[in-house]
């Protein structure tokens, strides 16, 4: 006999986890001195800019080493204000921000806050690996949309349109996407932002990686008219200025969701540590030259390495619009992106990650990570173009037509 858990810990405990078993493999042969490319993760590898650090350690210094507003300090809410006026183009107020643990905690905030035992909320498949257990956690039920690889996973709006029910609340988009690099149009936003107003919904809007888009800007879904009472971004320092463990994120919504909100920051986070709000403002000011020349870099290992996967046989690629990763189709090969995935780390020591845990709609994809620099790029296109090329020779009857 043992005392029960709560119902709650079977809602956060989705089939995510099981996405990380190849990524989870590659690092412990790294660990253990294995010749391995890991080109799995999310996490920029550029250290965080000299001054951002230098903001933190100046602040530590002063003593900013409080407690502080469950909501965020007045100068970083004043910040994050002042950046989306400008992103925009509208009035926007310090009130209608919140100050999280990054965006994994914004979203997970905002959820809770939104929805209930019930409720649906749609989610554009395929979708990043914490969503399943955050709108668990919520108590409500995800329906899935899929954004099909022949359409580029953009998506298709008569599809999300037919997805809509009496229980639906919310809608839930992530633009540039994890994992397929799409960006969305305005008009697919503006398909979103339609219907949202028409059945009265939510959108929650995540744009981690709206500073990093290739072909022209991020459009932004809360300029749309209508929006401004029901769209609910969240977004964070992680990827725009590689600052991943530094757990900065914030919500931007209206203001009585905010209120609702720093009640539950209140009573679970109890405030951001005051010398990392303050690098934060550092890095939305003077630091913001950082992203510029980050995104330059991605852009030149996305020209890279897309150029490289188009010489390879048997695949195809989605070259990414935004974000940090590209998506291959393996489907050419018969093999599953998880044993497609597997192998390549059996036989060349590459680790991607397989497309099936993102969604269905990813099957038979492996996403490519372009968080790494151009010597572990280099090496991790030329094993797989031999892991390609050895396929095809050994085993042509098992792979389908293709060059
Ligand atoms: N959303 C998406 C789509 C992501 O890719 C990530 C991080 N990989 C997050 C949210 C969480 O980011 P953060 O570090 O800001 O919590």
């Amino acid at each position: 006999m043992a005392p029960v858990f709560s119902s709650f810990v079977d809602r956060i405990g989705g089939e995510g986890a099981e996405a990380w078993e190849v990524h989870i493999l590659a690092s412990r042969r790294i660990k253990a001195g294995e010749d391995v490319v890991n080109l799995s993760i999310g996490d920029p590898d550029f250290v965080t800019d000299g001054a951002i650090i230098d903001a933190a350690v100046d602040s530590l210094r002063r003593g900013r080493t409080h407690y502080t507003n469950s909501r965020g300090e007045p100068e970083l809410l004043a910040a994050l204000a002042s950046h989306y006026r400008k992103a925009l183009g509208r009035s926007v107020s310090p009130g209608q921000f919140a100050v999280c643990a990054g965006a994994q905690n914004a979203l997970f905030a905002s959820l809770l806050c939104l929805l209930d035992r019930g409720d649906e909320i749609i989610v554009l498949e395929p979708t990043y690996v914490t969503y399943e257990a955050a709108i668990g956690a919520s108590g409500a039920t995800q329906m899935q949309v899929p954004l099909r690889p022949e359409n580029g996973f953009h998506l298709d709006p008569s599809a999300l349109a037919a997805a809509v029910t009496p229980r639906t609340k919310a809608i839930a988009i992530n633009t540039p996407h994890n994992p397929t690099g799409a960006v969305m149009t305005q008009a697919e936003l503006q398909a979103v932002a339609d219907l949202a107003i028409a059945h009265d919904l939510w959108v929650i809007s995540d744009e981690v990686y709206a500073q990093i888009t290739f072909e022209g800007d991020h459009h932004y879904l809360a300029s749309l008219p209508g929006m401004a009472e029901r769209c609910v971004i969240v977004s964070s320092l992680s990827k725009s200025h590689a600052m991943t463990g530094w757990r900065l994120g914030w919500i931007m919504g209206p203001e009585v969701l905010i209120g609702h909100v720093d009640n539950l920051l209140g009573c679970m986070l109890y405030g951001s540590p005051p010398f990392i709000q303050d690098a934060a403002i550092h890095a939305l000011g003077a630091g913001q030259a950082v992203t510029k020349t980050m995104v330059e870099t991605y852009r030149k290992r996305r020209d890279f390495v897309c150029d490289r996967l188009a010489r390879m046989p048997l695949i195809a690629h989605h070259k990414p619009e935004g974000g940090m990763f590209a998506m291959i189709d393996v489907r050419a090969t018969g093999m599953s992106g998880q044993d497609f995935a597997m192998a390549l780390l059996e036989q060349q020591g590459v680790a991607l990650l397989p497309g099936e845990a993102f969604g269905p709609s990813a099957a038979g994809h492996v996403r490519f990570s372009l968080v790494s620099g151009e010597a572990d790029l280099t090496k991790g296109c030329d094993r797989l173009h031999r892991f390609l090329t050895d396929l095809k020779t050994r085993s042509p009857q098992n792979v389908k037509a293709s060059s």
